[in-house]
């Protein structure tokens, strides 16, 4: 398992993070959330003022943030310029703005090179919208999570407060449609995928049946 890399994509809501960390627990390998590295830097652009529907704005200042990622998946972290930005990633501000700036060609080039660095010789499970197409295309384990729209809704809602299924449904499609229509890297499933629909499994068959593809594959 030293080796090994384990891709899991899918939309919004698929149940990605948790199977992931699962999964990663379970056979001892690290875990790398792509999608919080996205929002760290949307974050810090918001805190300075960066005017997000200016893609040219977002690329000049797409190299200024200095990330730091921890890939313990029982304590991920999350630093920028050296302060824990854990919290501060998950606003919905961060979550309605992100979408913007993980369009931008400057933003993606810098992170898929750092997610590379990370993933280096592997042991790790890493999760995201194009890493088995794009970030490390020659993964041996490929995932591909979906839900129906109302189980990704219910969840989310279950995870937030002061929210209603009705707007995290709209809000979903919105970033599903802006994150799968993008020009660079958009949220797309690798031919070489396997699909696995979670809309009726709870969290431990996620895992089981991620670990049941894993053992075929790898
Ligand atoms: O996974 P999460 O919902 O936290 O991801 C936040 C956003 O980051 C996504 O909506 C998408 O715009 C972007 N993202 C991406 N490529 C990845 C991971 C996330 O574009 N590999």
């Amino acid at each position: 398992m030293t080796g090994l890399v384990v891709a899991m994509d899918g939309p919004s809501g698929s149940g990605k993070s948790s199977a992931s960390r699962g999964v990663a627990r379970a056979l001892g390998l690290r875990y790398l959330d792509t999608g919080a590295m996205y929002r760290a830097i949307t974050w810090w652009m918001l805190e300075r003022g960066v005017d997000l529907a200016d893609p040219e704005a977002i690329a000049a200042r797409a190299l200024d943030p200095v990330l730091s990622m921890g890939t313990d998946p029982d304590a991920p972290s999350v630093a920028v310029d050296g302060a824990d930005a854990a919290v501060a990633i998950r606003t919905s501000e961060v979550t309605a703005a992100v979408s913007a700036v993980s369009a931008v060609p400057e933003v993606r080039r810098r992170l898929v090179a750092e997610q590379r660095e990370i993933i280096g010789l592997g042991g790790i499970v890493v999760e995201g919208r194009d890493i088995g197409t794009v970030v490390t295309p020659g993964a041996p384990v490929k995932v591909y999570l979906t839900a129906s729209a109302d189980a990704r809704a219910l969840r989310r809602t279950a995870e937030l407060t002061g929210t209603t299924v009705e707007a995290q449904r709209a809000a979903m499609a919105r970033r599903d449609t802006l994150d799968s229509t993008r020009k660079t890297d958009p949220l797309a499933m690798a031919a070489d995928a396997v699909e696995l629909d979670t809309t009726a499994l709870n969290l431990e068959e996620v895992i089981a049946e991620v670990l049941r593809v894993i053992k075929e594959k790898a």
